[in-house]
């Protein structure tokens, strides 16, 4: 057995040792406090490696009481207990995304969404339906439109825009948030003209006149941007409620915040006194270079006081180490095979950034870095590994953040340095994108180690997946796909993008779960289903060990419980009368 699994293993035998076992106490002659909830006639996947598999379960304020067969459970049964007949569906632990920007992702769930169009007619139904229903909002924001929709050029127009939009400004942004796109109305109101210069780091996109077409590369769009006016507080509460919804109907009962978020703590808070939460947060520090003020490790410090509970903790400083294969912005050790003329380029000075880890591995924070290309990622691990040394620190769980590529040599450290790869399966989603840009600019030798997830575990590494929504959705369905396949939906490319690479469902679903809450340090009080532990779960549509891979992008979840409480319900979720299974 591996060291890690080794770890892991005998912490969950201490845990188990430490609740004792809850059906003892349910012995008749002793009778145990009635369960609130029964969960019973289910098909229970806990990932519990020393009980697999389970038919009902029991919940007593927010905890799990007991885990076992329908008899068992029974047990805990009293006059008071609400029984749910889960008709033999497929019952899993609640889902965590260890990647998400959920405030800017909340927002976007109040503006225009374009996730999903492929056509100028697509886009312009959603803006007129969006504007007609909200003729009071000074600004038509929103997020998601793709370059292809606008091939040959890849770039959109104003005028586009103008025919749906005249008298108001609209402003949306590309799906990955490397372009934007302005209606005339928008451009004038940020004083954009054919006189405006290049922003640094941005372009202005113009025509043959020299005029100014509405597309804005990189840093030109926030000339734009910064104009539409900042969300109220009011607004920023509702969009955190719309978001909360949107990720429990998904199956997610937490997420771990890799920026956008440390700034509305207070908000998070004002949610959690009011009761209204339903999802839990772990919410890193954005940390940029050169490092941080005393200030900043003030206010890091002080948010791990303040918030150390189940529902928001504090205590990660998450950075960037560098930026996009696409946009040949990863750091790589080689030049890009495309253009030998580049090899991207770090955010940080190397000897900057491993003093910066160094100090936050010593005051106990965890870090998250960024670090897309294999020079990045080699930095993050020499960090890590450096900062464990100097200062004695041992299990601080540092993670590297998506890990696009990796060289052979380093794949091996996650598992020796017990550093977390925090991958998005999403992001390996191989459509023209991936396989004629991404693999392109890179070139074959470097991408036969693409999202290497599989060659990490079997080192002995430990996995965590999210989505980095919302870039991509939050819906974890399609990731759990993806990463089983690693083909498109039609099926391409044969066999799936570096084969190798799939994972078995089992290690899927842990690494959105037991290997999600390790990546947050909360294995022993979440992540699976065991008596004890943090009553967080769903049930589901579709039995995913009995379907085909293809099915489970479209699995729906019927029900989510965190803490102990329904907090989402499908429509499609009808009891079936007690006893009886449904079809
Ligand atoms: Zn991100």
């Amino acid at each position: 057995m591996s060291s890690g699994k080794a770890r892991l293993l005998a912490l969950l035998i201490s845990i188990l040792t430490l609740f004792f076992c809850p059906l003892a106490l349910a012995a008749p002659d002793a009778p145990a406090q009635p369960a609130d909830v029964i969960f019973s006639n289910a098909r229970i996947y806990t990932v519990n490696p020393q009980q697999k598999w389970a038919e009902a379960i029991a919940i007593r304020g927010d905890r799990i009481a007991a885990v076992g067969t329908r008899k068992e459970v029974e047990a805990l049964r009293g006059p008071a207990t609400k029984v749910i007949d889960a008709g033999g569906r497929l019952l899993l632990p609640g889902f965590t995304d260890c990647h998400i920007h959920f405030m800017q992702g909340s927002l976007g769930l109040m503006h225009v969404d374009l996730n999903g169009t492929t056509t100028v007619a697509e886009i312009q139904k959603r803006i007129k339906v969006y504007a007609d229903a909200h003729p009071k909002e000074p600004w038509i924001l929103g997020m998601g439109w793709t370059y292809p929709t606008f091939a040959p050029s890849g770039l959109p127009n104003k005028k586009i825009l103008d025919d749906v939009v005249l008298n108001r400004p609209v402003y949306l942004e590309a799906f990955d948030g490397h372009s934007a796109w302005a209606n005339s109305k928008a451009l004038v109101m940020a004083g954009i003209d054919r006189n405006t210069p290049d922003p640094p780091n941005g372009q202005i996109i113009r025509d043959a006149n020299g005029d100014p077409t509405g597309a804005l590369k990189e840093a030109a769009g926030e000339l734009v941007g910064s104009k539409a006016p900042e969300p109220t507080r009011a607004e920023r509460l509702r969009a955190l409620r719309k978001g909360m919804r949107q990720a429990n109907r998904a199956g997610l009962v937490r997420v771990h915040s890799a920026g956008g978020d440390f700034e509305y703590l207070d908000l998070y808070n004002e949610l959690r006194n009011r009761g209204e939460l339903t999802v839990r947060f772990y919410i890193s520090y954005f940390l940029d270079p050169p490092g941080p003020t005393p200030d900043a490790i003030a206010k890091i410090e002080d948010a791990r006081r303040a918030y150390r509970d189940d529902w928001i903790a504090g205590g990660a400083v998450k950075t960037m180490l560098d930026g996009v294969v696409e946009a040949h912005t990863a750091a790589m050790l080689a030049p890009y095979s495309d253009d030998p003329s580049q090899s991207g380029k770090l955010f940080w000075n190397p000897d900057k950034y491993r003093a910066t880890v160094a100090d936050l591995d010593a005051r106990g924070l965890q870090v998250f870095t960024h670090a897309i290309g294999d020079k990045a990622v080699r930095l993050a691990l020499d960090a890590y590994q450096s900062a464990a040394q100097t200062n004695h620190t041992h299990d601080a769980r540092h993670r590297v953040e998506h890990i696009e590529t990796v060289a052979a040599d380093d794949i091996s450290r996650f598992g020796k340095l017990g550093v977390i790869a925090s991958m998005q399966p999403l992001h390996a989603y191989p459509d023209e994108d991936t396989l004629n840009i991404w693999a392109h600019n890179i070139g074959p030798e470097r991408a036969s180690r693409a999202w290497a997830w599989r060659s990490i575990e079997q080192k002995d590494g430990a996995i965590a997946f999210g989505s980095d929504w919302p870039v991509v959705t939050l819906n974890p369905w399609p990731g759990v796909e993806t990463a089983l396949t690693r083909q498109t939906d039609d099926g391409n490319p044969l066999g799936g993008f570096v084969p190798r690479e799939r994972l078995s469902l089992e290690d899927t679903i842990q690494a959105y779960t037991l290997g999600a809450a390790f990546a947050g340090h909360r294995e022993q009080s979440e992540g699976s289903l065991e008596a004890g532990k943090l009553a967080d779960l769903i049930l589901l549509d579709r039995d995913l060990f009995k379907i085909e891979p293809t099915e489970i992008g479209k699995t729906e979840v019927l029900m989510t419980v965190v803490g102990g409480k329904i907090v989402y319900q499908s429509p499609k979720w009808k009891k079936p009368p007690t006893g009886e299974k449904k079809p």
